[in-house]
């Protein structure tokens, strides 16, 4: 079933649930105002009666000479019948219409306790009947001297009223079949222009789906029909057209990075090649040999330096990558690396600790290749004898570990490409050809491992800063010894390293 008949039948379903609810209840509201008229009309009546007839000590006499008796033929509510029985059951008095049946019928509201009651009269019909006993008065009523007994004078009278149920409930009738046709046409009303309204209301969703089936695998560049309704659909369209985008972005990204990762394999390998191929053109003397041999090692290590450092980046971007870290004040850290790591510019670099201890949690072998990465990038673009400054700061919650140099800087065009893989600024390939644009590629995956970032500050002819945030730690007893710069070579970044 479609999302717009699913909705449709929900809609109507509760349409009709309180369609039938209302009218109902519409319904038993009219149904008891109009009893209750019948009901208090026939109470009236009878009031009028009872008030004809003179209630003694020595019996009950009909007088309706003496009072006035007008209830009319008939009543807005319907055929009005009454009468007056005496206790031998003959009729005194009553409408002129008699209804026998009626009459007979009537000792059944008094069994109600005098309260109408519900009855088939003569033919059938349905008529309300109420009817009350009286008798003589309790001894204390004296009898009127100036009004003797008459020969009307009776123990006991029966007097009965009823009305015909027939006026009430066609009425009723009629107001059921009012409310069950307008019912049935409002729900009717409802079908005919609810599923066109669900329809079109959904029509975004069905457009966006066609033209989803539509996307080929390989071009992420399409985006979907975003209607503009301001609404949850509109906001569906646009956030999946941003997951696209943001797929498209990878995607080209991992083609970069292939396309690149070739090219950087392919260099040395072609290299290698064509130095062997010239070596075996003819006999060379064993000098040549070793000349030729020496550049096949040399690109042969550059070749395996490209390998692990893809290797580590693969495993970094596959694994979710969880090394066991531990925690490191970072002061004496700092200090035991920069003892440990030698280059031809050790004399330039400047260590700068924190006033306090800096704990944080990271892994101390990979901390150590990526700051010695960084030490190294400083190195190789800013002239020797330019200070470098290792620093270590605490900045609220952060720690903070960061190599600035004042070297050539970084364009700020650069800058957002500065950690894609194979990522080299022209003025770094013009500066030095050695380095392959992995290192930071890798320092940005190894920063987030330890649950922190890395962040560069340049200005180009001034020098640059790169920033390791982490966040603190709370000092624990473990001591570690620096580690040995490893993963810095395997990603090109030896011109300065030990
Ligand atoms: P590599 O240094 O091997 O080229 P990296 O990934 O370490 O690769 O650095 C990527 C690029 O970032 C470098 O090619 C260079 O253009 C730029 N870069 C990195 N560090 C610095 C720095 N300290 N000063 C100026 N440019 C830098």
């Amino acid at each position: 079933m479609t999302l717009a008949s699913r909705v449709t039948v929900f809609f109507l379903a509760t349409l009709a649930v309180v369609l039938v609810g209302f009218s109902c209840t519409l319904y038993a509201l009219a149904w008891r105002y109009v009893y209750r008229q019948v009901d208090e009309r026939l109470e009236a009546a009878l009031n009028t009666m009872v008030a004809a007839a003179e209630v003694n000590s020595l019996g009950v006499e009909w007088e309706p000479s003496e009072r006035t008796m007008s209830f009319g033929r008939g009543t807005i509510l319907g055929a009005f019948r009454w009468w007056v029985i005496d206790d031998g059951g003959l009729r005194m008095d009553g409408s002129v219409d008699r209804a026998p049946e009626l009459e007979r019928q009537g000792r059944g509201s008094r069994a109600a306790g005098g309260r109408p009651v519900s009855v088939a009269g003569d033919g059938g019909a349905a008529w309300r009947v109420i009817e009350r006993r009286l008798t003589a008065a309790p001894a204390g009523v004296a009898v009127d001297p100036a009004d003797p007994p008459s020969a009307g004078l009776r123990p006991a009278l029966i007097l009965g009223a009823a009305l015909s149920l027939e006026g009430p409930r066609a009425t009723l009738r009629n107001l059921g079949l009012a409310l069950m046709a307008l019912s049935a046409a409002l729900w009717l009303a409802a079908l005919a222009l609810g599923r066109g309204l669900v329809r079109r209301a959904l029509r975004p969703l069905a457009l966006m789906a066609e033209s989803a089936r539509g996307f080929r695998a390989h071009d992420l560049g399409e985006r979907l029909p975003t209607p503009t309704t301001g609404d949850e659909l509109q906001e569906l369209g646009q956030s999946f057209n941003a997951l696209l985008g943001r797929l498209e972005e990878s995607f080209e990204r991992q083609s970069r990075f292939t396309g690149d990762a070739s090219h950087q394999l392919r260099t040395p390998l072609t290299s290698i090649q064509g130095q062997v191929d010239l070596a075996l053109r003819k006999d060379r003397t064993p000098d040549e040999y070793r000349r030729v041999l020496a550049i096949v090692q040399e690109k042969t290590r550059r070749l395996r330096q490209i390998v692990d450092a893809l290797l580590f980046l693969a495993r970094a971007d596959g694994e979710n990558q969880d090394p066991r870290l531990e925690t490191v004040e970072l002061n004496s850290w700092a200090a035991e690396f920069l003892a440990a790591w030698s280059s031809p510019r050790s004399d330039d670099v400047r260590l700068e600790l924190a006033p306090d201890p800096a704990h944080a949690r990271v892994q101390p072998a990979l901390l150590g290749e990526m700051v010695a990465n960084l030490l190294d990038n400083a190195c190789k673009y800013s002239d020797p004898g330019t200070p470098i400054r290792l620093r270590v700061e605490i900045r609220g919650a952060i720690r903070r570990l960061s190599v600035a140099d004042r070297g050539q800087g970084i364009d700020p065009r650069d800058l957002p490409h500065l950690f894609e893989p194979f990522f080299r600024t022209d003025l770094a390939r013009q500066r030095t050809a050695a380095g392959l644009g992995l290192g930071l590629a890798i320092a940005g995956r190894l920063a987030r491992s330890f649950g922190g970032e890395i962040m560069v500050a340049s200005a180009p002819g001034e020098g640059s800063t790169f920033s390791l945030e982490l966040p603190g730690a709370v000092e624990t007893r473990n001591a570690h010894p620096p580690a040995e710069p490893e993963l810095a070579a395997a990603a090109g970044n030896s011109a300065c390293g030990p």
